[in-house]
C-alpha cells in the first residue's frame, strides 16, 4: 500500500519505518527542514531503541522517503495518517492546530479517494472536526472526492515503540465507513498474524478510549505514589505493598512502582485534556483532578527530602543529577521531573551536575549555556565533590553502581533516589545514607 505520515516524530516516525519494514510504500512527511535533512543523510533525529535499524534497512530498499513538499505528501498516500503534536494549549485542552492543518492541508490538495487516519492522540469529536476542515476545502476548489476519517489511536511507549508496533496488543480503529475499516484491516494484518487485534468501534469510542487508557495509567502511579508518601510517614515499605496487592490478578503487578512523579509528552497532557474535555462537557473527573494534583506534589518529592536534609538554602551546594530523560531508554524531556528538580535546586541557590546517557543533547537544547547546569560524561564523573547524588531517571545503568566509589567521591554521602533502585540495606551497608520513595 501507499501510505504517507504527516508528522515525523516519535510516533508518525516509528509507524512509518514499521509499515514500511511490513512491505509497504511510505513517504513521511515533516514541517521541520531540519528533522528531514537529518533523514535524509541516514541520521535519526530522537533516540528510539531499534529504530535507526529499521530505518535504514526500509530506506536501503527504497520503500521508505521524507519530505517537507506537502503536495507530493497528499498526492502519495490512499491512506493519510495524521501523527502530528497535540501539546496542550493553555487551558490545559489539546491544541488541535497541528491537526486541522494537516487536515487542511490533505483538502486542499487531494485529487482522488483517501483515508485520512489520526494516530494523533486528539479529543473525542476530532475526526469530526478533521471531516469538516477536508470538506471546507473540498468545497473551495468546487470539488467532491470521497474521503474517509479514521481514528487510530497510537498505544507505542517511548523506549518500546518499535517493539510495541511490531507487537501490538491491540490495534483499536474507529471508524463507521466499512471501506475504510476493510483497508485498515488488510494494512494490519501483517502485525497480527497469531491473533486478530484489531478492536473496530465507532470514531468517538476510539477517541475516548487513547485517553482512557492513559488515565488509567497515570491513576495507578498517582495512586502508588500517595500511598508512598503515607508508607514513609507510618514507616511501612511500598514495595512490600506492592508485592502484597500486585499478586491478586484483578490488581497485577505493572505499573505499580511509586516514584518521583510521571511526566513525558503523554500522561500529563492527556490527563489535563481529558480533565477538560470533561469540563466542557459539563462533568467534573474527580478522580483524575486528583491524579494530576497527586503528580505535582510527587515532583516535589525529592526536593523536598533535600531540603528536609540540608535545609532551605542550598547556595554553594552542587547536586549530583543521575537521569534526565523522564523515563529510560528515551532522550524526551517533555514534562520530566528532572526539570522540575533542577529548577527547584536552582531556586534554593544549588548548581547540578547531571548525567544522563542520552538525554543530555535534549537538557542542553531546553537550557542552553545555563551556568548553575554542568554535564558529565560518566555517572562517577557527576560525583566528585557533589553535595549528595539525586536519581530521578532508572536507566539499567545506575541499577548496580559501585557504592564504595560513591561514597569516597561525595562530600556527604547521601543518595535520594526518585526510582527506588536498590534495596535499602545495600547503600546502607555501604555507610550511604540512602533515602527512597516511600521505602523502610
Ligand atoms: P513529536 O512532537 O515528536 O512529533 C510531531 C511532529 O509533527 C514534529 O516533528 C512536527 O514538526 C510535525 N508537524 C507538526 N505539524 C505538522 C504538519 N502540519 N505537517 C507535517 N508535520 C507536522 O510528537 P509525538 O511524540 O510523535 O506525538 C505525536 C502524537 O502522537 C501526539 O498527539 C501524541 O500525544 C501522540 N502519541 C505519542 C506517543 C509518544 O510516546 N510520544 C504515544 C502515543 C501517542
Amino acid at each position: 500500500m501507499k501510505i504517507t505520515v504527516i508528522g515525523t516524530g516519535y510516533v508518525g516516525l516509528v509507524s512509518g519505518a514499521c509499515l514500511a519494514e511490513m512491505g509497504n510504500d511510505v513517504l513521511c512527511l515533516d514541517l521541520d527542514p531540519e528533522k528531514i535533512r537529518i533523514l535524509k543523510e541516514g541520521g535519526i533525529p530522537i533516540h528510539e531503541p531499534g529504530l535507526d535499524a529499521v530505518v535504514a534497512r526500509n530506506v536501503e530498499a527504497g520503500r521508505l522517503h521524507f519530505t517537507t513538499d506537502v503536495a507530493e505528501a497528499v498526492r502519495f498516500g490512499t491512506i493519510q495518517f495524521i501523527a502530528v503534536g497535540t501539546p496542550p494549549d493553555e487551558d490545559g485542552s489539546a491544541d488541535l492546530q497541528y491537526v486541522l492543518s494537516a487536515a487542511r492541508n490533505i483538502g486542499r490538495l487531494m485529487t482522488d479517494y483517501k483515508v485520512v487516519v489520526d494516530k494523533s492522540t486528539v479529543p473525542v469529536g476530532t475526526a469530526d472536526k478533521v471531516k469538516a476542515a477536508i470538506a471546507e476545502e473540498l468545497a473551495a476548489r468546487g470539488l467532491s472526492l470521497e474521503y474517509a476519517v479514521v481514528s487510530n489511536p497510537e498505544f507505542l511507549k517511548e523506549g518500546a515503540a518499535v517493539e510495541d508496533f511490531m507487537r501490538p496488543d491491540r490495534i483499536v480503529v474507529g471508524a463507521d465507513d466499512e471501506r475504510a475499516v476493510h483497508l485498515m484491516r488488510a494494512l494490519y494484518a501483517p502485525f497480527q498474524r497469531n491473533r486478530d487485534k484489531l478492536v473496530v468501534m465507532d470514531v468517538r469510542s476510539a477517541e475516548l478510549t487513547k485517553y482512557a487508557a492513559n488515565a488509567m495509567l497515570a491513576t495507578r502511579i498517582s495512586f502508588m505514589n500517595e500511598l508512598a508518601l503515607l508508607a514513609d510517614r507510618m514507616g511501612a515499605d511500598i514495595e512490600m505493598v506492592r508485592q502484597g496487592i500486585g499478586s491478586d490478578p484483578r490488581i497485577g503487578y505493572h505499573f505499580l512502582y511509586a516514584g518521583c512523579g510521571y511526566g513525558g509528552s503523554c500522561f500529563p497532557k492527556d490527563v489535563k485534556a481529558l480533565i477538560r474535555t470533561a469540563r466542557e462537557n459539563g462533568q467534573a473527573l474527580q478522580v483524575l483532578q486528583a491524579v494530576e494534583d497527586a503528580n505535582d506534589v510527587q515532583k516535589m518529592v525529592l526536593v523536598d527530602k533535600i531540603v528536609a536534609r540540608f535545609g532551605e538554602d542550598l547556595s554553594g551546594r552542587r547536586f549530583a543529577l543521575w537521569g534526565l530523560a523522564f523515563k529510560p531508554n528515551t532522550d524526551d524531556m517533555r514534562e520530566a521531573p528532572s526539570r522540575v528538580i533542577i529548577a527547584e535546586l536552582f531556586k534554593r541557590g544549588a548548581t547540578v551536575t547531571a548525567y544522563d546517557p542520552v538525554a543530555m543533547t535534549e537538557a542542553k537544547r531546553i537550557f542552553g549555556d545555563e551556568p548553575r547546569l554542568a554535564y558529565a560524561e560518566k555517572p562517577m564523573d557527576a560525583l566528585e565533590g557533589a553535595d549528595a547524588l539525586v536519581i530521578v531517571t532508572e536507566w539499567k545503568e545506575f541499577r548496580s553502581p559501585d557504592f564504595e566509589r560513591i561514597r569516597s567521591a561525595l562530600k556527604q554521602p547521601v543518595i535520594f533516589d526518585g526510582r527506588n533502585l536498590y534495596e535499602t540495606e545495600l547503600p546502607r551497608s555501604f555507610g550511604i545514607e540512602y533515602s527512597a520513595i516511600g521505602r523502610r
